[in-house]
Order: C-alpha cells, then structure tokens, then sequence
C-alpha cells in the first residue's frame, strides 16, 4: 500500500551524502562522506516506491527489511527504523558504508532502471544506525541464560563476531580467540579509515566485551594452541579465520624490498592511525610519503592501497591493471574517488620486471575470449612493453586460504584444493565433529556482508548441535 510520504522518486532527485572536496580528504584518513542530515534522510528513504517484491532485499545477502526501514526513516520513526534494521544485522552501520551497494541492494533497486537513480539505501541505513548509538538506542549485549556450554571462536573478523553475538545471546560462554592485538578482523587492520573509521569498529567490538564474551587477543591457534586443545576445552569451535594469503607475483625483481605485499602496507598504515609504534613504516619501507608509488590490481584491496598511498603523500600514484575498467572486479565507486583524489589508472597493463634502479618495465594486455569466470581473459598485446618509475611497488593480487590442516595440527580437517575449509551445506560442520567453519575461510575472499550472513547462519547451526548434544547426554545418562 502506499503512503503518503513515499514514492517520491520523481519529484525528489537522488542525493548521495556530500563527498569532501578531493584535495581535503586526500589530507586525512577520515571518512570521505559526512552523514545525512534528518531531513535529507527522511526525503531520501521516502523516493522508495515499497515495492511488493523488493528486488533491494532479495540481492541484499542479509535480506534485510529494507522497504519496511525506509518507510519508517521517511515517516521519522527512527527508532522503530532502528530496530528493525538491527533485526537481521549485528553491523548494519559497517555494511551501510563499505557494502558495495551498487552491486547488490541499490543495484538492483527497481528506480534505478527507470533512469531516476536507486534510493540511497546503504547511506540511510548508515544513518539510522549512526543515529541510535548517538541516542543510546543501541541495547547493550544481553546472555540469553546460562547453558553450561561453551564455544570457541577463532577470527574476531565479522564472521566470528557475528556468530559470537548470536552465541552469547543464546546462553554460551562465548570464548573469540585472535591473533591479532585487536579484534574486528580486516574491519580493524585491513580496511582503511577513509572507508571505515576505526571507532565504529571499536564501539562494536566493547559492546560484545560488555555482554560477557571472552576475547583471548594475540592468540593465534597453531601458535599458542592446536585445534585439538580448543576441543577439548571447548563444547563447539568455530573456525572464521579469514584468507590470508598473499598471491604471489612471478615476475623478475619480484622479491625486491620495494615490492611490498597490499595487507603488510594498509596494516601498517591502520596501525599508525590507532596510534601504534611501526617500525617498517617508520623506517618507510611501508611508507608511500615522498614516493613514486606502483599499485598491482584491480579489486577493492588494489584502491585502498592506491588511496592510502595517497593520503601518505607519495609523489605519484599509479595502478596497474591486466584487463580495462569495464572488467575490473573492484567497484566503480572506489575507481572514481581514487581519480578524484590524484591516482592514475594505467589499464591493460601488467609488470614484467622490476629492476634494482626503480624501474618498472611493464606489459601492455589486450582482452581475449571470456575466461571460465565469464570475463575477458587478459593476453600480451603485441604492441610492446613500457616503463615507468617506482620507489615503492605494492602488489593486491588477492587472498588465499592458508594450510590450515598444517597450521592447526590437524590434518584431517578437509580443505578443497584452494585451500578454503569444506562444511556440510546444511549443517555448516567441518569434517570434524563439533568444529564449524564460516565466512571468507570457507567462501574465499568475499565481503563483509557475506562474513556476517554466515556468522549468523552458523551461530543457528551451531546452536541447534549443541541443543542435541546435551539431550543426547541426558538420554544416555
Ligand atoms: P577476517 O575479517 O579476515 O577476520 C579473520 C580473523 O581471523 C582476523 O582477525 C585474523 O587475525 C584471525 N585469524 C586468522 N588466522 C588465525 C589464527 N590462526 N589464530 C587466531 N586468529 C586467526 N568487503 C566489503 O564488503 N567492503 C569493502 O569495502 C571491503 N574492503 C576490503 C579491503 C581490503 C584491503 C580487504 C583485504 C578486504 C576487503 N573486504 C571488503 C573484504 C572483507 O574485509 C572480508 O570479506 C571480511 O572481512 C571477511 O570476514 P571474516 O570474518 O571471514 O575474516
Ligand atoms: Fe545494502 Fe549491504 Fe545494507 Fe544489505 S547490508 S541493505 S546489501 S548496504
Ligand atoms: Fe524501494 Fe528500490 Fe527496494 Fe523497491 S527496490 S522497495 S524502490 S528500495
């Protein structure tokens, strides 16, 4: 049914919040978009048109509310908007600013195919939920009672959070074992403040500390424990370890020391901003400021060290890409705003060589027949090699799986052959009873809205197993 208050795409233009100007926010880490005002919110939630069959949700991994949230932002029942929001998402604010809603829920919004532009979903969702931690709406974690079970989580990315949160609601003693000093996974080290400012995280990660769940910080299961141990102290595990491993580049010089891998860079760069003592960045070879900068790939990690590098005050900024725009798997989005900030996008292009007096000579691609993932595979164009000058070259060729059988002191753990743990697809259970698995460990790498639908699908899972395991020891008993 309509309402009186919506419908309005017509009449009402699509506005995304205001960007910074590109020469300010290429000076700070902040984030580059401010918040919507009230007002704008409301105008903007009311152009959606409460379709009966919301396309938004259906794409959306969460299948969130989206028509239902929208309509109570315009009507200004922000609260109740809240509420429901929060429903099917521990990190709605996270996923309202680093979805990549043009592919997802705005892409598929039904305005965007008559030409007015998609409702803004992913700022309004940001903006209800910005608006209730700064209103106290947001509960604290409250433990469903205790059930004398307890659960080990290994990875405090989304994944482990989410399946934490859920866990701990339900009654268990919720236990996050991480190897890293902080918790929030690549939401703390790996994506950039420009995207994701450090605090949102934290503010999330104390609200699970305060609802009781415990955090073993620089706790890396292979190191200080094996995965037997944690079985044995623990009714269920959870493995939501992330992927990790950086994909090699087999060119000459590719081991110089001004070749650096993308995670080490924007680690050290995350590092600085939450104040940290980083020696590799410090002694500048994880440090862009002053240099010639060489950026390798096309996906989200490839512009984020492209705007990092940026930010740091490197000379000049480049990146190579092996296919064109149009087939880069990274977003459109972040394309633009790297341009707007000063990078330059050299596509078609793929290093050859990195030689010792900081050049680079790199191959000109041309694009072939559709690969086995349907895009054009990239191949050496005839036309002949460049060079260009680097101080500094990153690669972001992407993640794999590490050999978690062999870190973990478990061989028996079955893996595919990337390496990416293999789970039932109902029970989400590993080859080892009582050990679950969930997000980019289990998909490859993905996204963080995809990591929080497997947190909370594994946590019912989860939940479920460990129900039957204490019925079937009281039956036995
Ligand atoms: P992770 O977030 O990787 O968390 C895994 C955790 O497990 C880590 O904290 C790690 O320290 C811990 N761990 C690993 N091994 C061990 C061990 N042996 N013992 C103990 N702890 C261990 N997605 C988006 O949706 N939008 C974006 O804009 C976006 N930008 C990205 C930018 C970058 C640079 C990168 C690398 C990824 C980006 N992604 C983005 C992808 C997204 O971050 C991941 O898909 C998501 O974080 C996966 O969540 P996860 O919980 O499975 O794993
Ligand atoms: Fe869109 Fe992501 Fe929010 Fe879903 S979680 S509504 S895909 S921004
Ligand atoms: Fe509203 Fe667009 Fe979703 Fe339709 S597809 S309900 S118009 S946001």
């Amino acid at each position: 049914m309509a309402h009186d208050s919506m419908l309005k795409f017509v009449d009402r233009p699509q506005a995304y919040p205001a960007k910074r100007q590109a020469d300010v926010r290429a000076e700070d880490f902040a984030e580059i978009a401010a918040r919507y005002a009230p007002p704008t919110a409301e105008d903007q939630a009311g152009r959606c048109s409460q379709c009966g069959v919301p396309y938004c949700s259906v794409h959306c991994p969460l299948h969130n509310h989206i028509p239902d949230w929208l309509r109570l932002t315009a009507e200004g029942r922000l609260r109740e908007a809240y509420e429901l929001s929060n429903a099917t998402s521990t990190m709605p604010e996270i996923c309202g600013r680093i979805c990549p809603q043009d592919r997802l829920c705005e892409g598929n919004c039904v305005i965007e195919f008559t030409g007015h532009g998609a409702v803004t979903i992913g700022s309004v969702e940001k903006f209800i939920t910005d608006t209730a931690w700064e209103e106290g709406w947001v509960e604290p974690l409250v433990a469903g009672p205790a059930r004398g079970q307890s659960v080990a989580v290994i990875g405090a990315g989304p994944a482990g959070l989410t399946a934490a949160e859920y866990l701990r609601g339900h009654g268990y003693d919720v236990h996050v074992y991480d190897r890293h000093d902080r918790a929030g996974g690549l939401l703390t080290y790996g994506i950039p403040g420009f995207k994701l400012e450090k605090p949102v995280v934290m503010r999330r990660v104390e609200r699970l500390k305060a609802g009781g769940i415990v955090f073993h910080e620089g706790f890396g299961v292979g190191e200080h424990a094996s995965l037997d141990d944690l079985r044995q102290r623990h009714d269920a595990v959870l493995i939501a370890t992330g992927v990790y491993k950086a994909r090699a580049l087999d060119v000459a010089g590719g081991d110089d020391e001004r070749v650096v891998a993308a995670l080490d860079f924007l680690i050290a760069s995350n590092r600085k901003g939450f104040g940290d003592a980083v020696p590799a960045f410090d002694g500048g070879s994880l440090n862009a400021e002053g240099k010639h900068v060489v950026v390798i790939g096309g996906g989200d990690t490839a512009m984020d060290c492209v705007r990092t590098a940026i930010r740091q005050g490197a000379a000049s900024v480049k990146c190579l890409y092996r296919r064109d725009r149009t087939n880069m798997p990274g977003s459109q989005r972040e394309v633009t705003n790297a341009e707007e900030e000063g990078a330059e996008f050299v596509w078609l292009s793929a290093p050859a060589a990195f030689d010792a007096d900081g050049t680079v000579r790199a191959r000109r691609m041309r694009l072939g027949a559709p690969d086995a993932s349907g895009r054009r595979a990239p191949e050496a164009d005839p036309s002949g090699d460049f060079t260009l000058h680097a101080d500094l070259v990153v690669k972001a060729l992407g993640f794999d799986a590490e050999d978690l059988p062999a870190l973990f002191g478990a061989p028996e753990l079955g893996v595919s052959r990337w390496g990416t743990v293999l789970v039932d697809g109902k029970t989400l259970m590993t080859s080892l009873d009582g050990v679950f698995a969930a997000g980019d460990i289990v998909r490859g790498a993905s996204l963080v809205v995809w990591a929080i639908r497997d947190g909370r699908d594994v946590a019912a899972t989860m939940h479920k197993w460990l129900k039957a395991k204490v019925k079937a020891a009281r039956v036995a008993a």
